[in-house]
């Protein structure tokens, strides 16, 4: 059976990993998390104290690009991957207010995009790859045989990822997470290098109000299109 590339980009918790993960669980492809990437080299850059009162030092991030690390392992027991930062299991700490509230700032560095942009192409040389993001389909993978665009309203993704956080033992107010969402979509959104966009051949799907299940059998039914004709 033909393999292809799945790309869903879109705003910040639309559920773009959710999606992503059913649908690589369910064509037994490989799924990438390329925001775990970018939350890693800025967890890099708050622990080597590269970020102050949120002004980057982007001449010192970019000096220490060749000694960040960054790589996937996979869990036998948790059937997932998890990130690691310079050997380290950072998978917990990378999901941190702190990191979400300095991820987009590091991300705006072309020389950081570069190094990961590399590695996420390395990953998908093969097809076979679903990955989400804010670039995929832009500027990863422009030739994804498919490519998603996911939006909700600005609240509706708060509560969303409020719900997980508070469910998962942070503390944290609903207002801190809608002005981390908000700022980081603004930030994502107007950025020089590769900001966030909907490609012109992608397909947008907004899932205010749809279920989880409506929006799988949805997409899947996209999929076996792009099947058919690969
Ligand atoms: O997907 P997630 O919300 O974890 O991504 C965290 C941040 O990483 C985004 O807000 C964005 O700044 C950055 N990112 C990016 N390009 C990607 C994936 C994530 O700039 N492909």
């Amino acid at each position: 059976m033909k393999k292809i590339t799945i790309a869903i980009d879109g705003f910040s918790s639309t559920g773009k990993s959710t999606l992503a993960k059913q649908l690589a669980q369910k064509l037994q492809y490989v799924y990438v998390d390329s925001g775990a990437m970018y939350r890693a080299v800025a967890l890099y850059a708050l622990e080597h104290k590269l970020i102050d009162d949120n002004v980057l030092n982007t001449e010192k991030l970019i000096a220490s690009l060749p000694y960040i690390n960054v790589a996937f392992q996979y869990n036998n027991s948790l059937k997932a991957s998890e990130l690691y930062l310079n050997e380290v299991n950072v998978n917990t700490e990378i999901r941190s207010m702190i990191v979400s509230n300095a991820v987009s700032i590091v991300a705006s560095v072309p020389e950081v995009r570069k190094q990961l942009v590399a590695l996420q192409q390395q990953m998908g040389a093969k097809k076979g790859i679903v990955m989400d993001g804010r670039d995929i389909g832009t500027v990863v993978f422009p030739d994804a045989e498919l490519k998603l665009f996911m939006t909700a309203s600005a609240h509706t993704r708060a509560q969303r990822r409020y719900e997980e956080l508070v469910s998962g033992g942070t503390t944290v107010s609903f207002d801190a997470v809608l002005e981390n969402i908000t700022s980081r979509d603004h930030l994502d959104s107007t950025r020089e290098d590769s900001p966030l966009f909907k490609a012109k051949d992608a397909i947008e799907i907004d899932n205010s109000s749809l279920s989880l299940e409506d929006q799988f059998e949805k997409v899947l039914a996209l999929v076996n299109s792009k099947l058919a004709i690969a």
